[in-house]
């Protein structure tokens, strides 16, 4: 195995300045003793000549041997020609007694033949780990030693030469053994070493991958932001650490304004580009250190700590404000986009990370509930409203299902006869907790809860109830409002619902008006096609606040649309302002001219009732002639309401009853 041999050649190469040093002197106290038993002689001479000049080129050759690399490449030969060296070193020890004619091993010589001796076990002893080395350095001195007793022929001499060849033997199985340990010893440590490499390795590789992991856990891949997992270790971080110093942490949640519709109508792409401006946006408009993350989806958080923190989020939330100005790319087109932003801070708010977090989200809805496009602070009314919302959104279907939620009616009349010309059903919740529940409250929590249809299914069934009921009270053909909110049309089949219900208690659908405020009517995709069933199935249709929105008079046209129902806004204080007026006289002659009935809603006074008359608007609703009230109510009400009303048109159909 060439590592193994490599090792063997490293472990000769270290020792081999001290071994040829070693010899050196040897040499010269071997010719000293040499000199003093048979005096100066020329052989012994050539022969320390000859022995340094070995020990010289052995010298040489091993600096040659490492200088070439081949004793990494080679090793092999590297071990040949060192062995080749020490085989000449020992043939020139085993020359020694052949120096001198009288050499005696046991007499006066045996000085030297201890040091031949010493010499070659000490190759030995050296545990060199290449057995060939040891051997033909000492073998050729062991043998010249037993020549050179067996020539003398005694049995001492005999003796000492057969004792010696058994050191020979030991010698030989000494080494091998030398050998073996040193080779198991060398493949131990290979191994050893290349365990230690690969673990190494291993470790490299788990610490890259644990970076790697590090990076991805905490990053957002889509803008490079911190992550909502980095964000809340840092948030709690921030907080602990504020509690020890009594610092503020504050928090700044952002919202892109109606960032579903970009993404529904550009495609997810352009919402992603855009996602990446805002937030390249944020880093550039944000440069104090403060966190800025990716919490999901459009939603983006700041967490400013430090010194005047307040007064720093501040005015980040100022200028993410004024940044978001500028036009942003989104697929083809530059849009601009609207930001909307909640502040909550510790301590003053939430204390600890999930408070603040509640907090600065009552604050973000309470900025897209007053406009979109700015920043709000959180207060404490804001978590009354959220727990209200609550309330309303957790008790909202048993109410549904016990019959507290339920309809009141408020009566619509004909501002010329007096006549009841109809009712409009207004949903009502007496909360046991809350107190009286606004319909846009319970309108809203129904949609947030899913209860849509149920809720309008319930006032839907009193419609039919109060339309049954009226031909026994004297009242006949005039039609029961029903509101739909626009909404509900993208959340179930309200045509559906409908029919179901009309026809479960058999009402004809014609005593049914249906109200849908103008945004309905703007999304022909979601409703156009459930507002043509309803009119096809014979319901009434009305336009509710009409003059609000921005409704296409040829799309009302095509959807036969009953009734525009003019916003209350027109008909308060219309006898003092006179544009109010001269808009209703438009809107009762483009009702004429699309032959559209037209109600008017929120009349309060009789001199409002008589110029709305005067400009030619037929019905009206208002507190001047009723409140929305229970049908028991109603029923007195209509009772009390058909016995006034027939004198009341005798004398002037101007003057109206008083609610
Ligand atoms: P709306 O459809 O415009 O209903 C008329 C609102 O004006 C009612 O408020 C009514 O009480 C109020 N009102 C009637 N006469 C007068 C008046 O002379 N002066 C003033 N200032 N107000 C008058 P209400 O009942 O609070 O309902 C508010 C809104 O909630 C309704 O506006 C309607 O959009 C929605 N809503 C009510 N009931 C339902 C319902 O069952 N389903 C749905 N989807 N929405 C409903
Ligand atoms: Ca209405
Ligand atoms: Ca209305």
């Amino acid at each position: 195995m060439p590592a193994v041999m490599q090792a063997q050649v490293d472990d000769i190469i270290e020792g081999h300045v001290s071994t040829l040093a070693m010899n050196a002197i040897n040499l010269f106290v071997a010719l000293c003793i040499l000199t003093f038993n048979h005096g100066l002689q020329l052989p012994a001479l050539v022969w320390l000549a000859l022995a340094l000049s070995i020990l010289v080129l052995r010298r040489i050759s091993v600096n040659y041997l490492r200088g070439r690399q081949v004793a990494v490449q080679k090793p092999q030969s590297a071990l040949f020609f060192m062995s080749l060296g020490a085989a000449a070193s020992g043939l020139c020890w085993a020359a020694l007694p052949f120096l001198v004619d009288n050499f005696a091993p046991l007499g006066s010589d045996a000085a030297l033949v201890i040091l031949l001796g010493g010499l070659a076990a000490g190759s030995v002893v050296k545990q060199i780990g290449y057995t060939p080395l040891a051997l033909v350095f000492s073998l050729p001195i062991l043998s010249s030693i037993i020549f050179s007793l067996v020539r003398i022929g005694e049995w001492p001499e005999y003796l000492l030469a057969g004792c010696l060849a058994m050191l020979i033997y030991v010698f030989v199985r000494r080494s091998l053994w030398t050998e073996r340990m040193f080779v198991s010893n060398q493949l131990a440590r290979l191994e050893a070493t290349a365990l230690a490499d690969s673990l190494t390795r291993a470790n490299n590789d788990i610490l890259r991958q644990n970076t790697r992991l590090e990076a991805l856990a905490n990053r957002d891949t889509l803008t490079g932001l911190a992550n909502r997992m980095f964000f809340n270790g840092h948030l709690s971080g921030d907080i602990a650490r504020a509690v020890v110093v009594n610092e503020q942490v504050v928090l700044l949640i952002i919202d892109v304004d109606r960032f579903k519709s970009i993404n529904d109508t550009l495609g997810h792409s352009a919402g992603d580009t855009l996602l990446c401006d805002i937030g390249n946006r944020l880093r550039d408009t944000i440069t104090d250190g403060s966190l800025i993350a990716r919490l999901g989806g459009d939603e983006f958080a700041v967490v400013v700590t430090g010194e005047r923190a307040m007064e720093r989020a501040r005015n980040h939330a100022n200028r993410v404000l004024l940044a978001s100005r500028d036009a942003i790319r989104c697929g083809a087109s530059n849009s601009v986009i609207g930001l909307s932003i909640g502040l909550a801070a510790y301590p003053d708010h939430g204390a600890n990370a999930e408070e603040l977090l509640a907090c600065a989200d009552m604050a973000l809805y309470d900025a897209k509930r007053l406009g979109r496009r700015q920043m709000r602070e959180f207060n404490p009314d804001l978590k009354r409203d959220a727990e209200r919302q609550r309330i309303i959104e957790q008790d909202l279907e048993k109410a549904i299902e016990s019959g507290a939620v339920t309809a009141w009616f408020q009566p619509q009349i004909n501002l010329a006869t007096r006549d009841i010309a109809g009712f409009e059903a207004l949903v009502r919740w007496q909360h046991p907790q809350l107190g009286f529940v606004s319909p846009p409250e319970i309108v809203t929590a129904a949609g947030v809860v899913h209860l849509s249809d149920r809720l309008t299914a319930r006032i839907a069934a009193d419609v039919c109830l109060l339309s049954k009921r009226l031909p026994e009270l004297g009242i006949k053909g005039v039609t029961v409002a029903l509101n739909v909110s626009p909404r509900e049309f993208a959340l179930y089949s309200v045509a559906d619902m409908l029919e179901r219900v009309t026809g479960e208690h058999g009402v004809d659908p014609s005593l049914i008006e249906i109200e849908i405020t103008e945004e309905a009517i703007l999304d022909p995709e979601i409703a156009g096609e459930q507002l043509k069933r309803l009119e096809t199935a014979g319901y009434k249709l009305a336009v509710d606040d009409f003059g609000m929105g921005h409704s296409s008079l040829a799309y009302l046209i095509s959807l036969k649309i009953d009734r525009l129902k003019i916003d209350r806004s027109f008909a308060q204080d219309v006898a003092r302002f006179e544009t109010n007026q001269k808009l209703i006289s438009a809107l009762v002659s483009l009702g004429e001219s699309l032959s559209l009935d037209i109600i008017i809603e929120g009349v309060e006074t009789a001199e409002d009732a008589a110029i709305l008359a005067r400009l030619g608007c037929t019905t009206a609703q208002g507190y001047l002639f009723a409140r929305p009230m229970p049908v028991k109510q109603l029923e007195d009400w209509i009772a009390e309401h058909q016995t006034k009303t027939p004198l009341k048109r005798k004398t002037s159909h101007l003057s109206v009853a008083a609610p």
